[in-house]
């Protein structure tokens, strides 16, 4: 009983669907992820005793004093294993999810040259968080400046979101401002969303744990980034905004990315061991079913499916986006965020992601229960 009385109860996360219930994919919760890691047991299980990862310091041997050791091997060894970036010649950064590595970027690449705020933009339809991110301190640094396609100016920060959030297209820089400065958020450019088609090498890219592994609870992302004076700025945000990153999501991030890697280049090959072709086919099963039902349906439509050669899978595969980006064509249905929600289906409404009204953004990542429930409705609607 000794063990037992040590535990401290874990939370339950948000309550399961029932078929009655109001189903809830307006957020991007990777719950789908968690039979693959009951799957793994304790092959990807931490135990951090008391005296452990008390000190504010990491590492003050290294590049970044509050990244752990552990944790930036695995993430290379990651990179190399799935070939989706550039790893060499970068400075790798960690943060409380990619969210604080995007305000870290924005700090680092700030204000213009004349001292005025930086414009930031990024095509529509963009991720609804990047205007509201940038904008909530209300800085004097960087503002948000909208759309992208609409933006004439000299000098901005462009978000490159690639497969993008929401709509799932692959994107490359577009702006054509003079002084213009690239963020690539990479959070999705992994193999079950998308086919793995370059090594990249940009300035900055983010990537996060919460979109590749599902570990969306321990809050962390990383950085690569090449340049040494935008990579220590942003260290300088870091250490300003929370004095480092907790030591202990590290160690669990390292434990869970280095399972990922070990399923690959250690254990016999089966899907119980291989996380990208788990996840792969997952989604591909709830896209051809949410395609088959839109099909049906004759009042929804989806963006085509795109494909291309996988240089991870070695073959050609259909890119199996995160968020399925839903179009209304029924007459009356101005709204579709209010009318799925009248049928108790909780989305993200077009104009949270600079568009119109008739379109909404839809979680793939939750859980079977939901995803069943969710195209039961979609079926039920005409
Ligand atoms: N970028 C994109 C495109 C995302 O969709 C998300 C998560 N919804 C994030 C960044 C933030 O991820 P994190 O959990 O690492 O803060």
């Amino acid at each position: 009983r000794s063990g037992e009385e040590n535990t401290v109860e874990p939370s339950k996360g948000k309550p399961p669907v029932t078929p009655d219930s109001v189903v809830n994919l307006d957020h991007g919760d990777p719950t789908m992820y968690k039979k693959f890691w009951k799957g793994i047991g304790h092959r990807a299980t931490i135990v951090i005793p008391g005296w452990q990862t008390m000190s504010y310091f990491s590492d003050l041997s290294g590049f970044c004093w509050f990244v752990e050791p552990g944790f930036e091997r695995e993430v290379r060894r990651l990179h190399r294993l799935v070939g989706n970036a550039v790893v060499e010649g970068y400075h790798l950064l960690v943060g409380t999810g990619s969210t604080q590595l995007f305000q870290a970027a924005l700090y680092a690449l700030s204000p213009a040259e004349d001292g005025k705020p930086m414009s930031v933009v990024s095509p529509a339809p963009y991720y609804s968080s990047y205007p509201s991110v940038t904008n909530y301190l209300n800085s004097g640094l960087y503002r948000w400046d909208g759309d992208a396609n609409t933006f004439d100016g000299d000098t901005c920060i462009e978000l490159v979101c690639s497969p993008n959030n929401p709509d799932g297209g692959i994107r490359k820089p577009t702006v054509k401002a003079k002084y213009g400065k690239t963020i690539h958020d990479f959070a999705y450019y992994w193999p079950q969303h998308t086919p793995i088609t370059e090594a990249a090498s940009h300035d900055i890219m983010l990537f996060t744990v919460s979109k590749c592994t599902g570990h969306a609870g321990t809050r962390l992302g990383w950085a690569l980034v090449k340049d040494t004076e935008v990579a220590q700025k942003m260290i300088k945000f870091l250490e300003l905004n929370t004095i480092g990153v907790s030591k202990d999501s590290q160690l669990r991030a390292a434990k869970i990315l280095k399972a990922v890697c070990d399923g690959y280049e250690l254990s016999p090959a089966s899907e119980a061991n291989r996380l990208f072709h788990f996840a792969q086919r997952k989604m591909a099963e709830r896209w051809s079913r949410l395609r088959a039902t839109v099909a049906a349906s004759g009042i929804f439509s989806l963006p085509n499916e795109l494909s291309g050669y996988c240089t991870f899978a070695k073959e050609i595969v259909a890119a199996n986006p995160p968020f399925a980006w839903l179009r209304c064509h029924k007459d009356g249905v101005e709204d579709l965020e209010g009318f799925l929600r009248e049928n108790k289906i909780m989305t993200r409404g077009g104009p949270k992601f600079g568009v119109d009204e008739r379109v909404v953004r839809v979680s793939m990542l939750d859980t079977d229960e939901a995803f069943d429930v969710f195209i039961n409705r979609v079926a039920s609607l005409k």
